[in-house]
């Protein structure tokens, strides 16, 4: 999903919002788009533990060829 985080320069704002494609999100309060676009913390920190079995080899989870069987 793409969800963003803004802050809408004009009201102080902050919010999240889905955009698709080259949608252009407005601030739900005031209706700008003069909008700064935020890390949305769901990108900056994908919430992917760290599977026991990551290959020590290439560190890659999964779909390591060189490690797990
Ligand atoms: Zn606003």
């Amino acid at each position: 999903m793409p969800l963003f985080s803004y802050h809408c320069t004009g009201c102080d704002t902050e919010f999240e919002a889905l955009v698709i494609g080259a949608d252009q999100p407005a601030c739900p309060d005031c209706g700008s788009v003069e909008l700064e676009k935020l890390l949305s913390r769901v990108a900056a920190e994908p919430r992917v533990p760290e599977p026991v079995g990551a290959c020590s080899t290439c560190g890659q989870y999964g779909g390591c060829a060189a490690g797990r069987s």
